[in-house]
């Protein structure tokens, strides 16, 4: 029995531009795989329809190229597990939905945000949200299903402890019907919702390494919830923390315009930000800025990177980008 291969991801939203910290967790995803010498998938997570814009994708494809990211699959490159790109891969979302209506998993849900709001009870004391009430659970199979548009299909969770052991941020555990509560699955436009497309597209693909931003910890509860439904495979998680202004806020608007196509724009040296995020790990033994080729210096930071050295606390963003014209 030969271990499955590794291969990693970047998963651009092209929802607006692209940030810092947004390339850190690219960076640290690329080092991750140069380290294993393993592949990496591009794909675009363009099914959040109405926050998508058009130029987005390109411009997140422009970044990671400006920032020397490279990837063996993916939609301007192609691969055997495309297309790449999630807006291409709905037949393969409705077919899980259709699995999962089989298995008496999902029930269409007509709430709207305001019914929730008056029938939870109150936010979750430790995670800040508000959990489903369960007003459309009781619906079975065979049951009259609302009119198209007016209902999205939601994800009945477990009530049973689900763990996974996070390569930064460590153990996790907590029960989703206790603590998160049922999750759409579908918008009530009949999309598919990202916690589906994800854990789909990361098995299609043969993804086994996921590195992304800690605001998504809580979605990994569903996606693992949703993944043992499916039958699909779970693979290991790196949650990076989140980069903040100076002013130890979320990076925002008011601290200036640190997009990255600005920074490119304002001749910002691309291997400013890959010493940053090496930085950031930890990592000292490090080049001058041009010194080196770039992907030399992806290779030598790849080879000093260890998931214990990629610290939980959130990382500042340098203030001589915030200040660029
Ligand atoms: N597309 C998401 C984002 O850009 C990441 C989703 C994921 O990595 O699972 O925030
Ligand atoms: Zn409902």
């Amino acid at each position: 029995h030969t271990p499955p291969s590794v291969k990693g991801r970047l998963a651009p939203s092209p929802t607006g531009a692209q940030h810092p910290g947004n390339a850190r967790t690219y960076l640290i995803a690329h080092w991750s795989m140069i380290r294993q010498s393993a592949p990496m998938v591009l794909r675009i997570e363009d099914i959040d329809s109405p926050r998508v814009k058009p130029w987005a994708i390109q411009q997140a494809i422009d970044d990671l190229r400006w920032l020397g990211i490279d990837w063996d699959e993916g939609p301007d490159v192609g691969g055997p597990n495309g297309p790449y790109i999630q807006t291409q891969r709905t037949d393969r979302y409705d077919q899980a939905i259709a699995k999962l209506r089989s298995l008496g998993r999902v029930y269409p849900c007509t709430c709207t945000r305001r019914d929730i709001e008056s029938a939870a009870s109150a936010p979750h004391a430790e995670f800040g949200h508000m959990i489903y009430p369960g007003l459309c659970s009781d619906w079975t199979e065979g049951d009259p299903i609302p009119p198209e548009g007016t209902y999205c299909w939601r994800f009945r969770v477990r009530d049973q402890v689900v763990d996974f052991d996070d390569a930064v941020a460590g153990s996790q555990s907590l029960n989703p019907s206790r603590d998160l509560g049922d999750v759409p699955v579908t918008r009530k436009t009949g999309e598919a919702a990202y916690q589906l497309a994800v854990i789909l597209d990361d098995d299609a693909m043969g993804v086994t390494e996921v590195v992304r931003g800690d605001d998504l910890i809580d979605s990994t509860f569903w996606q693992i919830d949703l993944a043992d439904a499916l039958g699909l495979s779970v693979p290991s998680y790196a949650h990076v923390p989140l980069v903040i202004g100076n002013d130890g806020r979320r990076l925002a608007k008011r601290h200036g315009d640190t997009r990255l196509d600005h920074l490119r724009r304002c001749g910002v040296d691309p291997q400013d930000v890959i010493l940053w995020a090496a930085r950031s790990l930890g990592i000292g033994d490090l080049p001058e800025p041009g010194a080196w080729e770039t992907s030399r210096l992806h290779r030598h930071i790849a080879a000093q990177m260890d998931w214990t050295t990629v610290n939980r606390d959130r990382v500042v963003v340098p203030s001589k980008w915030t200040r660029l014209g």
